[in-house]
């Protein structure tokens, strides 16, 4: 436990803002401090996003840990709905198709094997599975009835607005330098004017967590995601979230939202006709001839950047201050920088982490009991990637 119960946040978007709750409603004082004007600006700026876990015949990790983050997230949403700060989201449902046959096959075999709640999922046929969407599909797959869709920046919103005066805001400020002084990190912008200190520093800044020395020995990559904008009327179908590689969210304010690309390395940040014609592509392979009705030329959009992992599992816990380490090595014996932490790797699927990994690190914090079993607190431990080459990335499936 650090000297004072305070600390300071880089990043106002779903992780850093999750974490600064959980660590709010455990009494600690936190500075977050983010270059946009307002929280929920960086990757967790689109108008809706997918929520929903992902499971797994073998009940991998990544199985495990989207299922806890997936009934943790809906518990954080209910919570912050009764603390009186109720976040922009709805349990439409997520109708995640089968891409083919073979998959048809498994995913039932999935539900067969782990027998799920059936408000939790269900297999559903092709004929079932056209009936949930209100259009007709190519296949059956699997149904998350409590999944929806998530409008991230309010839920940045709602997370600041539920830690009320114990979390001070630094917006359009740039954190360029973090140094250690007499045990406390200080934040310094580009001129070297003090932006806040504490003995404690969390770095949730999505992609810009590269540019921070300290946080050299961390994968992130960013990769470019554009989401195209659909004009929809109110009531039209489909009224559900429905994903099949990509994925088309219900109409939300006049807009439902058709994606994303996935592109590694890639700092562009313009809107691209190409990425809006990929987009249409596969909305026409998650509900045919859909997209019939747009062109690729006039639609809008919002591009972002995630901060992706190479293992597709987020990085949370302390930062390691060596970038190299045996294989053998056990994690808890890395060294790790006094009091730097951080939130990271979110890649594709933020909305299902971000308030247990919150938890998790605010757990971490308090020397409380974790939220996830041990195995699982390694598989997201910053360090792991001194201990084993990191994989390809495959991919967005978000
Ligand atoms: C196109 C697209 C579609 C997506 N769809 C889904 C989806 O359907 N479901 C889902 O679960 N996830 C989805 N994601 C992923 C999800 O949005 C991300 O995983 C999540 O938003 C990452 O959150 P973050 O807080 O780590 O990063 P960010 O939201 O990027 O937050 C980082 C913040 O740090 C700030 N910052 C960075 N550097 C500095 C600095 N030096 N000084 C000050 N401030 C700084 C930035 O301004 C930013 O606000 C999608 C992402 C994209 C791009």
């Amino acid at each position: 436990m650090p000297k004072e119960r305070f600390a300071l946040i880089i990043g106002a978007g779903v992780a850093g803002t999750s974490v600064a709750e959980r660590l709010a409603a455990r009494g600690w004082r936190i500075s977050i401090i983010d270059e946009a004007d307002r929280p929920g600006q960086g990757a967790s700026g689109n108008r809706a996003g997918v929520f929903r876990p992902l499971p797994s015949l073998d009940d991998n990790r990544l199985a495990r840990i989207t299922r806890a983050g997936f009934l943790h997230g809906l518990r954080h949403l209910a919570q912050l709905a009764e603390r009186g700060h109720p976040v922009r989201w709805e349990a439409t449902g997520v109708l995640h198709l089968a891409r083919d046959a073979k998959q048809e096959t498994k995913m039932r075999a999935v539900v067969d094997a782990h027998r799920p709640p059936a408000n939790y999922l269900r297999f559903v046929d092709r004929e079932e599975a056209g009936k949930l969407a209100d259009w007709p599909v190519e296949l059956g797959g699997w149904w998350f009835p409590g999944g929806g869709w998530i409008q991230p920046p309010s839920l940045c919103a709602s997370n600041l607005a539920a830690g009320g005066k114990q979390i001070s805001t630094h917006f359009r400020q740039h954190l360029a330098r973090l140094e250690r002084v007499a045990g406390d990190w200080i934040a310094l912008a580009a001129d070297g004017t003090e932006i806040a200190r504490a003995p404690v520093a969390i770095l949730a800044n999505g992609v810009g967590i590269r540019a921070l020395p300290q946080a050299a020995p961390l994968p992130v990559r960013p990769a470019r995601g554009q989401v195209s904008h659909l004009p929809a009327t109110s009531g039209s179908a489909p009224r559900i979230v429905v994903c099949r590689l990509g994925y088309v969210s219900p109409e939300v304010d006049g807009i439902r939202c058709a994606g994303a690309t996935f592109i590694a390395d890639d700092d562009g940040s313009e809107l691209r006709e190409e990425e809006h014609r990929e987009n249409l592509t596969k909305l026409d392979f998650i509900l045919p001839g859909y997209a019939a009705a747009f062109d690729p030329a006039t639609l809008g959009g919002r591009v972002g950047f995630r901060p992706a992992s190479p293992d597709r599992l987020p990085m949370v816990g302390a930062v390691p201050a060596v970038d190299r380490a045996e294989r053998t090595t056990p994690l808890a014996d890395i060294p790790r920088h006094p009091g730097l932490y951080a939130v990271s790797g979110f890649g594709a699927r933020g909305l299902v982490w971000a308030s247990l990994m919150g938890e998790l690190l605010a757990c971490q914090l308090n020397d409380a009991p974790l939220p996830l079993e041990q195995d699982l607190v390694d598989a997201v431990d910053p360090a792991r990637y001194l201990l084993k080459p990191p994989r390809p990335d495959r991919g967005g499936d978000e």
